[in-house]
Formats: C-alpha cells, structure tokens, sequence
C-alpha cells in the first residue's frame, strides 16, 4: 500500500467507492466521472504504478486480465472497451494501474 495512493485507500476501505467486483487479486468499481453508461476501473490490490511496472509481474498481470474479463462476464457486457492509460501526457491522473472498461453507447474509432 502507498499511503498517498487514492486506489490503495479504495482497496483498503478507507475511501468509500462503489464496488461491483472483488476477487483475491483484483476490485472493480465505478468511475467516479463516467464516460459512458458503464464506465468501471479494475484494479489489483497491490500498488503497482502503470502498465510498465504491471509488466514486471506476471502473476498479478495474469490476475488482472484475468479479472477485467470477469467483471465484463459478470456485468454482461458483450462489447467493451478497455483502456489504459500510461502517463500524464494521455491522461493518467492516478499512478495506480487501472484499466477503464467502458461499455453501453456507440464508441468510434480511432478515438481521438
Ligand atoms: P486516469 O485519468 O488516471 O486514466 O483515470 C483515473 C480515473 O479515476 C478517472 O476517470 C477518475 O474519474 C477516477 N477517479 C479518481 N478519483 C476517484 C475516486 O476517488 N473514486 C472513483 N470511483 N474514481 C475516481
Ligand atoms: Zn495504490
């Protein structure tokens, strides 16, 4: 745990936030700023920095696709999309690796 982590004080119930999924590696919960009808952020509960780092480790990279792939069968999301941000410059705001599964309106592509 990083004590000036937000996702870290998620994990550790210390910061209230609407949990859809939990399994030994992995949570699941609402965006607080969605983008779309269905706008989730998975997690592991271990403080890893970004998709680099997550990289290093794989078990909890495993444990984290892992996880994106059952919350997406839990919530039933047929089509979604999953994005990763790494680095302020594309948009990462919390250096907690997270992936955004995103789902229930039409997305184009490229996204711009
Ligand atoms: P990033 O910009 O780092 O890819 O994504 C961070 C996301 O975390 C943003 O979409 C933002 O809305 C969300 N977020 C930031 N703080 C909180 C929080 O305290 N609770 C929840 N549920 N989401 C948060
Ligand atoms: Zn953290």
């Amino acid at each position: 745990m990083a004590d000036d982590c937000i996702f870290c004080k998620i994990v550790a119930g210390d910061i209230q936030a609407a949990r859809v999924y939990e399994d030994d590696n992995t949570i699941a919960f609402v965006d607080l700023n969605p983008q779309a009808p269905t706008h989730l952020l998975v997690i592991p509960k271990e403080h890893i920095a970004d998709l680099p780092a997550l990289s290093e480790n794989p078990q909890v990279s495993a444990a984290f696709l892992a996880g994106i792939r059952a919350v997406a069968e839990q919530e039933d999301l047929h089509a979604f999309r999953t994005v990763l941000n790494t680095g302020a410059e594309v948009g990462q705001s919390v250096f907690h690796v997270h992936a955004h599964v995103l789902a229930g309106r039409p997305m184009g592509w490229p996204p711009g």
